[in-house]
């Protein structure tokens, strides 16, 4: 059992400047508090991938001068151009979508930046501890009173071991949730408190990236391409990116909205055919694969925003939802959320009050604050995209002159899992009619998706309950295989889902829980949420590096 004044879940940004600016505030206040910090990933970094282009300006505020340059920013943006790709050819915008302007900006490593970050909180007294998952909030009379990392040590059906250790219960005052995409504890908290209310459904995207190292002169370091188009349909939402960083490194993603309506969409396929496009592959041609990895993205906007504080409890970043889809960026919101988090702890702290009335201060200040002036006037831009580019982008024009009503108000979107049609009910070609002679990976420019997986270090004990979970295994059978032709096998980027069909025909569901990026695409898009994404032993799953 552990006491501390303050408990943070995760280890992204939004945790870290929460831990930060605490640590400063507290220390401004002369007040000496417990700040612990615990990160599932083998350590700071091994979970956290982004793009990224990172704005500085958050970061300005947050740290001194002194640790603000020693940063590890990559390479600050020095072209930074929108490339609408046809099959084969090209055109370069000469002109900026709106939000999409990167002048002053860098290109990151954010998992980098977040290990540095890490350092400067330990430096402040903060304790970080990673490789522990925890897996439990601690109620008392329905109320938050800690949190409890993950027993260790049993065995597929959670039965104790020999190597058996039960978790830690770790009491706290306040507890932030900063968990990131599609959070899982963050998600029983919501449902709990019923804090998503008169909320808009979350909508999801998949980012696929990987890191590439390319023969000298291919692309200058500090050089931003986002393209549109091909290989994705009017009918999906999403892009490409490619960003040079120094050493002759490249990352490089395909992001698409998880609204799509064909039952055998393959996001890490079509990310893998976007590379053969001339315009890629004449950067990455001759160069080595690197890293992989998946991620999902929270694009629901303002309209998804929970309510943000509970007693004892407060939610920060993409665990709320604070991305801004149009500009594809959410670093410098997750932080700044953490910052005001911190503000509002510090306040309650010094008062030794943890009622919601206390920290319900925290949602007055981001209704306040930038990030409020960030994603209102955007609050109905990817609802309206799920008509598909066309009318989507028809109503994004209206919304950008008339600050964000557009033609129809407020729009309420059907989750990403209610989106996906049966086979005989979709309309149009189907993925495999689509790209059926580009499906062969060649591994010199398309990987599989277990060659890709590979490239991630993702590694899982083989003893412990599976968290890949199917809530119902006849209803998943007859639902998700029998009537969707298991759009889990597609869906997935990491192979985590494979049917297997027998001589007789008999289709059979395997499920490689070793394989899993913790992308969560599984908790979020399949059909009826049939699939819960449950928290693994820390320590495992992908092990980025400099993602
Ligand atoms: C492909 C892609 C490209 C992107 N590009 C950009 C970009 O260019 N610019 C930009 O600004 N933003 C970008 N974003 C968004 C940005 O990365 C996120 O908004 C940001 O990382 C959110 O920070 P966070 O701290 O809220 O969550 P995360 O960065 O996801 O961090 C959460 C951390 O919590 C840990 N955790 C979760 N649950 C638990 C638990 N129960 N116990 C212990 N630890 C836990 C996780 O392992 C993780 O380390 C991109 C995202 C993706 C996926």
């Amino acid at each position: 059992m552990i006491k501390t004044d303050v408990l943070i879940i995760g280890g992204g940004p939004s945790g870290l400047a929460t831990a930060i600016h605490l640590a400063n505030l507290l220390n401004e206040n002369k007040l000496q508090k417990r700040i612990l910090l615990i990160e599932k990933g083998r350590s700071i970094g091994s979970h956290i991938l982004s793009g990224a282009v990172v704005k500085p300006e958050i970061f300005k505020k947050l740290l001194k001068d002194k640790d603000f340059q020693q940063i590890p920013f990559d390479t600050q943006v020095t072209t930074d151009k929108t490339v609408f790709l046809g099959k084969k050819g090209k055109i370069k915008l000469p002109f900026h979508l709106p939000y999409m302007r990167n002048k002053g900006n860098f290109v990151a490593s954010l998992a980098s930046v977040c290990r540095y970050l890490a350092s400067v909180a330990e430096e402040k007294g903060v304790e970080i501890y990673s490789g522990f998952s925890v897996n439990e909030i601690l109620y008392q009379n329905n109320e938050i009173i800690g949190a409890k990392t993950m027993d260790t040590g049993v065995d597929h059906n959670g039965n104790p071991m020999e190597n058996f250790q039960a978790g830690t219960r770790i009491y706290a005052d306040l507890v932030v949730f900063a968990e990131g995409t599609r959070a899982t504890l963050t998600k029983e908290l919501i449902r709990k408190f019923q804090l998503d209310k008169d909320c808009n459904e979350q909508m999801y995207s998949l980012g696929c990236k990987e890191l590439w190292t390319v023969p000298e002169g291919r692309i200058q370091a500090g050089t931003v391409y986002h393209t549109m188009g091909y290989p994705l349909s009017t009918k999906e939402f999403g892009g490409g990116f490619l960003y040079g960083l120094k050493d002759n490194k490249v990352a490089l993603g395909l992001v698409v909205g998880l609204d799509y309506q064909d039952p055998t969409f393959d996001v890490h396929h079509v990310f893998q055919i976007w590379k053969t496009h001339p315009f890629i592959q004449k950067i990455i041609q001759g160069g080595k694969l690197l890293e992989y990895g998946a991620k999902t993205l929270p694009e629901g906007g303002y309209y998804a925003l929970p309510k943000l504080t509970v007693n004892h409890a407060l939610i920060v970043g993409d665990a709320a939802g604070f991305l801004a889809m149009p500009a594809l960026k959410g670093i410098h919101l997750a932080m700044y959320s953490g910052m005001l988090a911190a503000e509002t702890m510090c306040n309650a702290l010094q008062k030794n009050d943890f009622s919601d009335k206390t920290l319900s201060a925290y949602q007055t200040t981001v209704k306040n604050s930038r990030i409020y002036k960030e994603l209102y006037p955007v609050r109905n831009v990817r609802q309206a995209f799920a008509d598909g580019l066309i009318a989507g982008g028809i109503q994004f024009a209206f919304q950008f002159i008339s600050g964000g009503t557009g033609l129809r108000g407020r729009i309420y979107p059907e989750s990403d899992s209610k989106r996906t049609k049966k086979p005989n009910e979709y309309k149009g070609k189907t993925f495999y009619e689509r790209f059926k002679n580009q499906l062969d990976f060649d591994k010199v420019i398309t990987f599989d998706k277990v060659t890709d997986v590979y490239y991630s270090g993702t590694r899982h004990d083989e003893h412990q309950v599976s968290h890949l979970k199917i809530n119902n295994m006849n209803v998943f059978e007859e639902i998700n295989i029998k009537q969707y032709g298991a759009p889990c096998q597609y869906f997935c980027p990491a192979e985590g889902y494979e049917i297997h069909t027998d001589k007789n025909g008999k289709q059979e569901l395997r499920i490689h829980v070793e394989n899993c990026l913790h992308c969560k695409t599984c908790d979020i898009k399949s059909v009826g949420e049939a699939i819960t994404w449950m928290l693994p032993n820390g320590d495992n799953g992908p092990d980025y590096q400099y993602m």
